[in-house]
């Protein structure tokens, strides 16, 4: 009685794993073709990450000149974090560099260039 039971288990068990393998490949081989447009979400995302960043530290730069405070000659990103400008330096998720410019007030990645483009 006992043994029928673990037999049925197993069996059981077997077909479960069965269709949840046939399942698996499934889903597997269908993306295969969008493995392009997968990358490029990739890129976007880091695009999307960086001007984020951008956005919160231009946004501090200006509350932090709206205090009264000039960047004076600060020019890079380093600098500005050193004084105080901004919170922490920025860092591009794709190795971009950033530069300030104090005309515009605001940043730019080598790579993804300007939050208002
Ligand atoms: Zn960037």
């Amino acid at each position: 009685m006992n043994t029928r039971l673990i037999a049925v288990t197993i069996a059981v068990a077997l077909i479960v794993t069965a269709v949840s393998l046939v399942g698996c490949s499934n889903s597997s081989s269908s993306p295969s073709p969008t493995v392009a447009p997968a990358v490029k979400a990739e890129d976007d995302a880091s695009r999307a990450a960086c001007l984020a960043a951008m956005q919160a530290a231009q946004t501090e730069l200006h509350a932090w000149t709206a205090q009264g405070n000039t960047a004076q000659g600060a020019a890079t990103v380093q600098e500005l974090a050193d004084i105080g400008a901004i919170s922490k330096s920025l860092a591009c998720p794709a190795g971009g560099s950033y530069t300030y410019s104090p005309v515009a007030e605001e940043f730019s990645c080598s790579i993804h260039g300007r939050v208002s483009d």
